[in-house]
């Protein structure tokens, strides 16, 4: 198989398609050249950054900037510009929910401009060595030393910036076996990492643990933790609130029933996908990133 380097990532040429349908879009820096890092207010001092890949957070004030995720390695001066469009200041710290490519591919450049990368645990085990994404046969090699979490976390932990009083939550075994969501207490914001696609059917990547099963529970620590003036930074789509986040897991519930007695009854995968479980989710969630039979298909695997 025929692999060119690409985001940090060995990419085979025939999962180009794929890579279409997972925001690793276009190969040239011409494509780079054209992406508009946008600023999106969230709260006082919390803006949500817009690019491509998962949504970036950002939070500025008087301990400096922190940020959540990264994006793409090739973004980083776009994504440099647009925090400093806000903060006058370069990141002190830098959490990543979770390991892939599309939030934490720019986390070498960040860390060695001087952040301090904190992450679950698992995040820095995925990052240390070769991870794949068989869907996508993404590879993803050993990352460098500077883009490795150096504050690891194993359930919760806090951090005490700006003002805020910060709750990092590990969610297990969801989109991956490493997502952390992040509460901002007293702003009453949260960024849920990819435990949350607004809009959308989400990935879910089984090759890394994760489930439906998880992303539902996942899914339910946030609505436990909001309430209806929370602003709610997905990993991937608008800005949301918590009718959104509701909406997209009442989704995950139904998708899981319905899938699940199939499952329970002796089907096949194919025979699975064949009895469209999600014909009445289609219309509304499988238009965006995913359509049902893919869709389908990994809740599946994920049940194994
Ligand atoms: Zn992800």
């Amino acid at each position: 198989m025929k692999y060119i380097q690409y985001k940090n990532q060995r990419v085979s040429k025939c999962v180009f398609m794929w890579s279409m349908l997972f925001s690793l879009a276009a190969w040239g820096n011409d494509h780079w050249d054209s992406v508009n890092v946008t600023s999106v207010p969230v709260a006082d001092g919390v803006y949500m950054l817009m690019g491509e890949g998962g949504n970036i957070g950002v939070s500025v004030g008087e301990d400096g900037t922190f940020i959540i995720d990264d994006q793409y390695a090739e973004l980083t001066d776009k994504i440099s510009a647009a925090i400093t469009a806000v903060s006058g200041t370069q990141p002190r710290f830098l959490l990543n929910t979770h390991w892939h490519g599309d939030h934490a591919g720019g986390n070498e450049n960040f860390g060695k401009a001087g952040a301090v990368i904190v992450a679950h645990e698992n995040v820095r085990a995925s990052l240390l060595v070769e991870k794949h994404i068989p869907m996508f046969k993404l590879t993803k090699p050993p990352s460098p030393k500077a883009a490795l979490p150096v504050v690891t976390f194993k359930d919760q932990m806090s951090l005490h910036l700006n003002g805020d009083d910060l709750r990092l939550i590990h969610v297990a075994d969801a989109h991956t076996d490493g997502d952390a969501i992040i509460y901002f207490s007293k702003a009453n914001v949260i960024h849920t990492g990819d435990v949350f696609f607004n809009g959308f059917y989400p990935f879910i990547d089984t090759g890394s643990d994760g489930s439906i099963a998880g992303m539902i529970a996942g899914t339910q620590v946030v609505l436990d933790l909001a309430n209806d003036d929370t602003r709610i930074m997905p990993g991937h789509g608008p800005l949301a609130n918590k009718a959104d986040l509701q909406a997209f897991h009442d989704m995950l519930v139904q998708t899981e029933a319905n899938v699940r007695k199939l499952v329970d009854a002796g089907k096949t995968v194919d025979e699975v996908i064949a009895a469209k479980p999600t014909a009445a989710l289609d219309a509304r969630w499988g238009n965006g990133f995913l359509k049902g039979d893919v869709w389908v298909r990994i809740v599946v695997d994920g049940m194994k």
